[in-house]
């Protein structure tokens, strides 16, 4: 019998969470069901008890019921969930314990990241993380995939990363991410530059040990680097872009209204609203809930960049805690991120940056802030987090084409700088 993999819970010190019981996962999630679960919750009669199912199937796969405004069945009036209630924690579906603890295997360990789709995550309240990994140990037997090896990661395209090399990059990045003397844009616009130095390097001729010192070299090199290379404005193309990938991260088709909508009306309605996006022009349309109803998207421009709200040392805290536990947690490539490259993953990660950058200027706009609050950037954050390295297609061609596009042009130091 193979030993489960080793778990490492998140290194970040800084990043503290409980559940407090907001509800909000439960309102918001689709809730994907195991065999596991589908026994216990046949074992507990709850279909006989409220008289209704409290599964659904949509394209083969089982999930939780929703009610029409998308909130779990399970979910009661006071915010908790009746599972829990009537037969304990442990007894909810895994995913549902498991949330917002990500399990990410790569070849030697079992990484333990967090999403910053929870409300605690984000505040940063609660306990710290490493009295949760008895706790998240167990939960993990219920998902057994994620203690095994899964794959050697990948440095770049067709490169396997060697012993250490991933390492070596988080290490660096931590680090730079973490110094407070560097300021909330330069430290950004440094991870971008980075993503984009280390796109065009030849990785080949740098290995294993030369390649910890190339991004130690890189990561040291910020800022003061950034201050040689002139920067145009970011080009209409590329905000046309950066809206578009916003658009693709709001995306929310919920299983019970893709099913009463069916599926032509559903992609004609995400096909309109993600052409409203690129243009950029009048009202924004209907997403997430109703998140930007009402925005006019000309009314963004008006919102300064976050590094010019007075809110803009809790907002760097946050960004720069949200990019280390993604790095540290495993989220950023390999298995945690489509099982793409770090190279290209980490392309992503600074998009994602960007475009919850972008997010929480139009929250602002549309909340008729003159500069973009701590809550702004936290609900953004909270919004973008959500998807990453579970929609299936933010890891599709397409959006590995809109990558490859910014690495043009300094698009994505362009599109970091213009909205951060
Ligand atoms: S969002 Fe976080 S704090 Fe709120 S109920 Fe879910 S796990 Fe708990």
């Amino acid at each position: 019998m193979t030993l489960p993999l080793p778990i490492l819970m998140l290194p970040v010190a800084t990043q503290r969470y409980s559940c407090h019981g907001c509800g909000n996962c439960c309102r918001d999630f689709t809730v994907q069901l195991r065999d596991a679960d589908l026994a216990k919750l046949r074992a507990q009669g709850w279909e006989e008890r409220l008289g209704m199912p409290v599964t659904t199937e949509f394209r083969g796969t089982t999930y939780l019921r929703q009610r029409e405004d998308g909130a779990c069945v399970f979910l009661m009036e006071d915010g908790l969930c009746r599972i829990h209630r009537e037969h304990g924690f442990a007894e909810k579906p895994v995913a549902c314990q498991l949330f917002p603890f990500v399990l990410v295997p790569d070849d030697v360990r079992t990484h333990v990241g967090i999403s910053f789709a929870c409300q605690s995550v984000r505040e940063n309240k609660g306990a710290e993380l490493r009295s949760h990994l008895q706790e998240v140990d167990r939960m993990s037997r219920g998902v057994p995939e994620t203690r095994v090896a899964t794959y050697s990661a990948l440095l770049s395209d067709a490169m396997s990363a060697k012993d250490g090399e991933l390492d070596a990059l988080r290490m660096s990045l931590d680090r730079m991410l973490a110094r407070e003397d560097i300021v909330l844009r330069d430290r950004f616009d440094g991870l971008a530059w980075i993503a984009a130095s280390l796109g065009k390097a030849k990785l080949a001729e740098v290995r294993a040990n030369r390649f910890g010192e190339l991004v130690a070299v890189l990561a040291g090199a910020v800022p003061a680097e950034l201050e040689h290379i002139q920067l145009a404005p970011a080009l209409p193309k590329q905000l046309r872009l950066l809206r578009q990938a916003a658009y693709a991260r709001l995306e929310d088709v919920q299983v019970n209204q893709a099913k009463s909508r069916g599926r032509w009306r559903t992609v004609l309605a995400q096909l309109l609203a993600s052409r409203a996006f690129t243009r950029g022009k009048g009202r924004a349309p209907s997403v997430a809930r109703g998140l930007l109803d009402g925005l006019d998207f000309a009314a963004i421009a008006s919102v300064p960049t976050l590094s010019e709200s007075p809110d803009r040392d809790a907002i760097d805290q946050l960004l720069s805690r949200y990019a280390r536990a993604t790095l540290l947690g495993n989220r950023g490539w390999g298995a945690g991120y489509y099982g793409w490259p770090a190279v290209r993953g980490l392309q992503a990660l600074v998009l994602n940056i960007a475009c919850t950058a972008w997010l929480a200027r139009a929250l602002a706009a549309k909340r008729g802030h003159a500069a973009a609050t701590i809550d702004d950037v936290r609900d953004a954050l909270g919004r973008i987090d959500r998807h990453a390295g579970r929609a299936p297609w933010l890891g599709s061609v397409g959006e590995r084409l809109r990558l490859e596009f910014f690495r043009l042009d300094d698009g994505l130091r362009r599109i970091t700088r213009e909205s951060i």
